[in-house]
């Protein structure tokens, strides 16, 4: 399509969603599926009892919903799971969304994925204009990866970042702080993350859904692991934003960024503008927070999309101020019940 035509297609910025607490709602994280090719301990039991399928939208569906939040304000989709790129035919749905970044109606359509089927897709996913992705990585150690992810394979999930840095695609690796797991190893994660042109994030663990372990064992305060990075990098805080909840530090000797998930450790909700909607259609106003709204049926109730509209605004309205989540020996249940894998990270 030429230039001109493209411009006159492109559709003018609509006011966004604004909830009770006037943050604007721009940014939807789309989980896609809850099933997964791996069972990270931190996220999922072994055996899991997924959604039956009979329960899921379609594709089309999916989209609908999506184009209906594009519609109402929405500027940043992203997809995830389970792992997003499991879902059969998903390069349907990404192909199809891209007509809302050609359009102007949409800034960035991107994905969170543990990497394993990326060495398949990252040529398409580069051509559906996906510029920016974040792949989920906890070591670089291929033993600790098998134990982490209990059927993951290191060398799969790297020939998967090769395959999308060829294909010009940016990743930031994000990494969840795991005490006595990985806090060790985040320096080298840091240099060769950095030396490869890729931003690292570290994560919290948030006590979402039961697990197989004590999350006590695992939780480690990531103002601890910057206390212990200070000694040997130079971190220089930087406003350096990408519409999520990290805060980033610069790093001198890498020259490369390091940001900062802490859900636990530092509340970000006053800045929250995001919401989540599940691959049964279920809108999660908080990721924290049990409150949801179904849209599937309004979404089935008609072809049109008015129902399904104003069960979004009347969701919207019941945004909370923020999350509730807390972990320590008396609290070692999981805040919210739901896995991970089910809202998306
Ligand atoms: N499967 C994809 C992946 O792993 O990137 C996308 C879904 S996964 C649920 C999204 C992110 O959530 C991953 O970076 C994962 O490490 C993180 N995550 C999963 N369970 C978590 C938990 N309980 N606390 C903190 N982060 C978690
Ligand atoms: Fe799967 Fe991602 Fe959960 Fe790991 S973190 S089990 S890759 S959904």
């Amino acid at each position: 399509m030429d230039v001109t035509a493209l411009n006159a297609q492109k559709t003018t910025p609509v006011a966004p969603m604004i909830d009770p607490f006037g943050r604007a709602i721009t940014y939807l994280r789309v989980s896609v599926t809850d099933r997964c090719d791996f069972r990270c301990t931190y996220c999922m039991a072994e055996h899991m009892t997924f959604l039956p399928k009979k329960d899921l939208l379609s594709l089309e569906e999916l989209d609908r919903l999506c184009s209906t939040f594009i519609d109402k304000g929405v500027r940043k989709i992203r997809l995830t799971g389970g792992e997003p790129l499991v879902r059969k035919n998903i390069m349907h749905l990404i192909g199809s969304l891209s007509r809302h970044i050609e359009a102007g109606a949409l800034d960035e359509l991107t994905l969170t994925t543990n990497g394993s089927q990326l060495s398949r897709y990252a040529e398409e996913l580069a051509a559906c204009g996906i510029k920016r992705i974040n792949v989920s990585l906890d070591t670089l150690d291929a033993e600790k990866f098998k134990t982490i992810t209990r059927w993951g394979d290191l060398a799969q999930v790297l020939r998967g970042i090769d395959a999308a840095q060829k294909a010009g695609i940016h990743i930031k690796l994000n990494a969840v702080a795991l005490k006595g797991f990985n806090d060790h190893e985040v320096p080298d994660m840091l240099r060769w993350a950095h030396g490869r042109g890729m931003d690292m994030t570290l994560i919290e663990t948030m006590p979402m859904g039961e697990i197989d372990l004590d999350r006590t064992d695992q939780y480690l305060p990531l103002s601890m692991l910057r206390a212990s990075l200070a000694r040997q990098f130079t971190m220089t805080d930087i406003p350096y934003q990408t519409g999520g909840p990290a805060r980033y530090v610069q790093i001198s000797e890498t020259g490369g960024r390091l940001g900062f998930i802490t859900p636990m450790t530092h509340n970000f909700c006053e800045n929250c503008n995001r919401v989540r909607i599940t691959c049964t259609g279920t809108l999660y106003m908080c990721l924290g927070q049990e409150d949801a709204a179904d849209l599937r049926e309004p979404l089935r109730a008609s072809a049109d999309n008015a129902l399904l509209s104003e069960a979004i605004d009347n969701a919207i309205l019941r945004k909370p101020k923020g999350h509730d989540f807390i972990i320590d020996r008396r609290h070692n249940r999981p805040a919210v019940s739901r896995h991970m894998s089910v809202t998306g990270g």
